[in-house]
C-alpha cells in the first residue's frame, strides 16, 4: 500500500504525521518511509537512518555543434521551457532551465544537438532496523524535482507500507509524488489559511482520482471552518492533533513525538486502521 502525506501549505506538520506514522507502524508491519519533498527533505532528521547507498540523479541536456548548425531556429522554437535560443550565428543553451525532454536534439534538422549528462540531485537509501527508508536531495540551484522524485519513487518496495513524505503545495512535484498512491492523507491546520490550501489540495487529489482524508495539526487554534469543510465534503477527518507545547519542543528539537509520548503510537496506528477502512469501504462501493 502507498500512503501519500501532504499538505496545501509548509509548516502544517506533513514531515510530523509521516514520520510518526511509519514509527509507528514499523512494530505491526513491514514500513518504508520516502521522503519526496527533494527541495528540503528532513524526514531523516527525525528517522535517523544509517544511510548505505548513494546514487546520483542526472537529465540529459543538449550541447550544440556550431559547426553543423546552420541556425534555422527551430530547437528555440519547438522548447516549450524557453531553455534554448537563438541569436544571430549563435545558439545559447540554458542548462538550469532545461527539463531533458530531448525535443531539440530530436528535432534538429542538422543532427547538430547532442546531450550530456547533468547531474541535478541524489537519492539516498538507508535503515533504521526493520524499516527502510528512502530521501531525493535536489542540488542546490536546480530546479527540476520531478527526475529525482521519479527515481526516489522507483524504489517503492511493493510489499511495504510505502509512506510518502510529499513537498507542499499543489505544482507538478506535489502531482509526481501523490500519483499512484492509493491514499493522500492531507495535513492542514484550523486557520483560514490552513482551509484554503487545504481545499486546493483536495481538488488535486481528486484529479488524481486518489482518496484523501485529513489531520488536523494545532488544533486549539484557529476556528471550526476546516472540520465544516470536511463534513460537507464528507472528508473524514483521520486523525487531531492538539496544539501543544510538548509536541511543538520535540518537532523543534527533530525528535520523534511516538518515541517521546509513546501513548501517540496507538494513535498513529488508529490512523493507519482508518485509512484502511476507508479504502475497504470505497472498494465495496466500487462493486456495487
Ligand atoms: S535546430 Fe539544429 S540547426 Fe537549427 S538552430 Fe537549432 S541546433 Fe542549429
Ligand atoms: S532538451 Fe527539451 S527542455 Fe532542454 S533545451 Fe531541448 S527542448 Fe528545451
Amino acid at each position: 500500500m502507498i500512503i501519500s502525506v501532504a499538505s496545501g501549505k509548509g509548516g502544517t506538520g506533513k514531515t510530523l504525521v509521516a514520520t510518526n506514522l511509519a514509527l509507528s507502524l514499523n512494530d505491526v508491519s513491514k514500513v518504508q518511509l520516502l521522503d519526496c519533498d527533494v527541495e528540503e527533505p528532513n524526514a531523516h532528521i527525525f528517522i535517523e537512518p544509517v544511510i548505505t547507498r548513494r546514487e546520483t540523479v542526472s537529465i540529459p541536456v543538449p550541447v550544440v555543434d556550431e559547426d553543423k548548425c546552420t541556425y534555422c531556429g527551430l530547437c528555440a522554437e519547438i522548447c516549450a521551457y524557453n531553455a534554448i535560443t537563438v541569436i544571430k550565428e549563435h545558439v545559447l543553451v540554458f542548462h538550469e532551465l532545461c527539463h531533458g525532454c530531448g525535443a531539440c536534439s530530436y528535432l534538429c534538422p542538422e543532427r547538430a544537438i547532442s546531450e550530456q549528462k547533468k547531474e541535478i540531485g541524489v537519492v539516498e537509501s538507508g535503515q533504521l532496523g526493520e524499516m527502510s527508508f528512502v530521501h531525493g536531495k535536489l542540488n542546490v540551484g536546480q530546479a527540476m524535482a520531478v527526475p529525482v522524485i521519479k527515481k526516489v519513487k522507483e524504489k517503492i518496495e511493493p510489499d511495504a507500507i510505502a509512506i510518502i513524505d510529499v513537498s507542499p503545495g499543489t505544482s507538478c512535484p506535489v502531482i509526481e509524488s501523490i500519483k499512484d498512491s492509493d491514499f493522500c492523507i492531507l495535513v492542514t491546520e484550523p486557520t483560514p489559511f490552513g482551509l484554503n490550501d487545504l481545499v486546493l489540495a483536495v481538488e488535486t487529489t481528486r484529479k488524481l482520482n486518489v482518496p484523501c482524508g485529513v489531520v488536523i495539526n494545532r488544533v486549539g487554534i484557529g476556528d471550526g471552518r476546516v472540520k465544516a469543510y470536511c463534513q460537507e465534503n464528507n472528508i473524514k477527518v483521520l486523525l487531531e492533533i492538539p496544539l501543544d507545547t510538548t509536541i511543538a519542543r520535540l518537532y523543534s528539537e527533530g525528535l520523534p513525538l511516538v518515541t517521546y509520548m509513546s501513548s501517540w503510537r496507538e494513535e498513529f496506528v488508529g490512523l493507519y486502521r482508518l485509512i484502511q477502512e476507508r479504502l475497504h469501504e470505497g472498494s465495496r462501493s466500487t462493486k456495487r
